[in-house]
């Protein structure tokens, strides 16, 4: 199965990623993590977009895309997977599915985590006093949450248009939100 976590920065789709991906027996793919991990060790894709992160900015559409296209059809392709923060602009969107369409693993679900501002912002400012993120402060995390607005909303309704959207209340217990998308997706639990 093939489900892109869809939602705003501080909904909870690291967490609920990870518990979907075990559920699924599937690998979860978190653009955000692929690229820390990049400028962790200072290569070239980290050092181009170390700044774009800093600022809470989009790192650029073809430098991502190579990023997660690669990941997906690298030596060892992968079939089934979470994927967490890609696509993110509607070009990441159609580059994706035109590669998708070609190759039989377009997306069989979306997940969209439905939580507001306040609440976001909330959440964003508790988990940077431990997360040690760089992008973790209330100016970028504005700035996280307008460029969401602005270029990673409007992918809903090109999903919505596909009947693939799965909208889900993220507000509550990580168990009571987990417990939502399983239902959604039809997921049962063993236990
Ligand atoms: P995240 O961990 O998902 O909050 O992502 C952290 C940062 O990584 C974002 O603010 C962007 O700078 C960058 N990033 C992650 N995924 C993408 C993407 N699909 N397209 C562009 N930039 C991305």
């Amino acid at each position: 199965m093939r489900v892109l976590l869809l939602a705003p920065p501080g909904a909870g789709k690291g967490t609920q990623g990870v518990r979907l991906a075990e559920a699924l027996h599937v690998p979860h793919l978190a653009t955000g993590d692929l690229l820390r991990q990049h400028v962790a060790n200072e290569s070239e894709i980290g050092k181009a977009a170390k700044a774009f992160m800093d600022q809470g900015e989009m790192v650029p559409d073809d430098l991502v895309i190579e990023l997660v296209l690669g990941t997906i059809d690298g030596p060892q392709p992968l079939y089934g997977f979470v994927l967490d923060g890609f696509p993110r602009t509607l070009e990441q969107a159609e580059a994706a599915y035109a590669w998708a369409q070609q190759n039989g693993r377009t997306f069989n679900a979306v997940v969209f985590l439905d939580v507001d501002e306040d609440e976001l912002v909330r959440r964003l400012v508790e988990r940077g006093k431990t997360s040690g993120r760089a992008d973790d402060n209330e100016e970028t995390i504005r700035n996280r949450l307008h460029v969401y607005e602005e270029l990673t909303a409007p992918l809903l309704e090109f999903y919505e248009g596909r009947g693939i959207v799965h909208h889900v209340d993220g507000v509550g217990t990580e168990d009571e939100i987990e417990a939502r998308i399983f239902d959604s997706l039809g997921i049962t639990q063993p236990g």
